[in-house]
């Protein structure tokens, strides 16, 4: 997609690499995260910036490599936060340390960058299996509790990644998001839309879901099939950040857009979805 010709190219800043600890240099005022205080729970993708809101005023969200003139590699915008929200969320920056949850890996939200904001830490990666400090580094206790929580399951997802690989025929394009350091956390495929609904992704999802799966959470949301080993999730993170972080107080405000943020969002007293999301549309029926 084309970054929208009205916005100004900002350059890119990686938030964090949490794997290498690295911190966030910005170049323009970020107000910084002051754990204590009140605190904001939101998910990213399609509820803080989508590849679809490019638009007047739109800000850019996330960045993706872009081989620039003479071989000099350079970043563009790849996905994009509506003007009113990046207004709404410098506000509640101002009162508030904006905690992102998200099923992001660490690569993965490495490429988030949202000029004015500190979403550095702390901060839910990978659908709950990595927490990151205010400053942006894997919380170690949390790292040992997934360590224990994910080891029995790593075969298993890796026979499942591998049997899907192969039974789709390709249509389905599995792979393991990463937690913790060469810990698989949970597996993800994505097929081309209504694959899933239909017969052979059916088939394939009542075959993958058979056996020793107990109290895993097996979804297909939207085009994406997850599965979660138990007790995996952005729910008992978010809860962990809570206790850790912000001293047992609950979030202010919880923001997503698709059914499993329910399990966070339920933190707080007050959530709010964007207009047109999963969520807004299941409300409406
Ligand atoms: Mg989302």
């Amino acid at each position: 997609m084309n970054p929208a010709p009205n916005v100004p190219a900002v350059p890119f800043q990686p938030v964090v690499r949490a794997s290498q600890g690295m911190h966030a240099t910005h170049t323009m005022h970020v107000v910084p995260a002051v754990p204590g205080k009140d605190w904001v729970a939101t998910d990213l993708d399609n509820t803080l910036f989508s590849r679809y809101w490019a638009g007047p005023g739109a800000v850019p969200g996330t960045w993706r490599e872009n081989p620039g003139p003479d071989s000099q590699p350079g970043h563009e915008p790849s996905s994009w936060v509506r003007p009113e929200t990046h207004r709404l969320l410098l506000l509640l920056a101002q009162a508030a340390t904006l905690v992102p949850v998200t099923a992001r890996d660490a690569d993965a939200f490495a490429r988030v960058y949202v000029p004015g904001l500190n979403l550095a830490g702390p901060a839910v990666l990978a659908n709950g299996a990595v927490v990151l400090n205010p400053a942006g580094v894997p919380d170690p206790d949390w790292e040992k509790h997934m360590r224990t929580l994910l080891l029995p399951w790593r075969k298993k997802l890796e026979d499942r990644c591998t049997s899907l690989l192969h039974r789709s025929g390709q249509a389905a394009r599995p792979r393991l998001v990463y937690g913790p350091a060469e810990f698989a956390a949970y597996l993800v495929a994505k097929a081309p839309d209504g694959w899933w609904q239909g017969t052979v992704g059916r088939d394939l999802f009542s075959e993958i879901c058979a056996g020793d799966l107990e109290g895993c959470q097996i979804t297909v949301l939207g085009n994406e099939f997850q599965l979660l080993p138990p007790g995996l999730g952005k729910g008992p993170a978010a809860r962990f950040v809570q206790e850790r972080y912000f001293a047992g107080q609950a979030p202010l405000l919880c923001l997503g857009d698709m059914p499993p943020d329910l399990e966070f969002m339920r933190l707080g007293g007050l959530w709010a979805t964007p207009a047109g999301s999963n969520l807004a549309v299941l409300w409406q029926l």
